[in-house]
């Protein structure tokens, strides 16, 4: 997991091909979640997002989406992306070649299964892809990436901070991250909905990867 809010442009460079931030001239702000569908946190942001008329891309973990299917279509059908996060939130620098590469399939089915739709994006867990895995998946998904990181998941840091940093970062096109999953919760509860009125002050759109 890259630890700075933003990514230095040097970084960018070493992962062409990879999306970290999309057109720099248009006002959009791009809001990512990742790890859920989690009951009482996926929930939340939906309500959120709802309130403010504004859309979202979930990175779903297969895993969850088949525990709770119904968490999941609320997500698709409220006109939010959904991407791939692999089935069992693998770290790709651990996991074996295949064994990374079918546990992405894993999500996928179950996508198909429960959704009835595919997804073309796909977030490695924690950031972490090897070239190789990069490789054998790039033309079956945009690999997206982010480039700001809102730090939710960061217990030494305030909320009030996180909030203020992630804030000073986003910009026209920015990937923003955020996290729908029980360790952040605490944190994105208390951030994401002044985080959503900032975007909506600032006269940002948001939408849909
Ligand atoms: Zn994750």
């Amino acid at each position: 997991m890259v630890l700075m809010h933003h990514v230095p442009a040097i970084v960018t460079k070493l992962f062409s091909g990879m999306l970290w931030n999309k057109c720099r001239k248009e006002n959009k702000i791009y809001l990512t979640f990742d790890d859920g569908p989690v009951p009482g946190v996926t929930d939340f942001v939906l309500e959120e997002l709802d309130k403010r008329e504004m859309k979202a891309t979930f990175f779903m973990v297969g895993d969850n989406v088949k525990k709770h299917p119904q968490l999941a279509l609320n997500v698709a059908e409220a006109g939010h992306g959904i991407g791939n996060h692999t089935f069992h939130h693998l770290n790709g620098y651990y996991a074996s070649f295949d064994n990374y590469l079918s546990d992405i399939e894993s999500c996928e089915y179950v996508f198909e299964e429960v959704l009835e739709q595919n997804s073309s994006l796909f977030r490695p867990p924690y950031g972490k892809l090897t070239k190789k895995q990069f490789e054998a998946i790039k033309s079956k998904y945009q690999v997206v990436m982010w480039d700001v990181l809102s730090g939710d998941y960061d217990q030494r840091q305030s909320p009030t901070k996180c909030l203020s940093k992630t804030k000073k970062y986003s910009r026209n096109g920015s990937i923003i991250l955020f996290h729908d999953q029980l360790k952040t919760q605490q944190v994105l509860k208390k951030i994401l909905p002044d985080y959503l009125d900032f975007v909506q002050d600032t006269g940002f759109q948001t939408a849909v990867l």
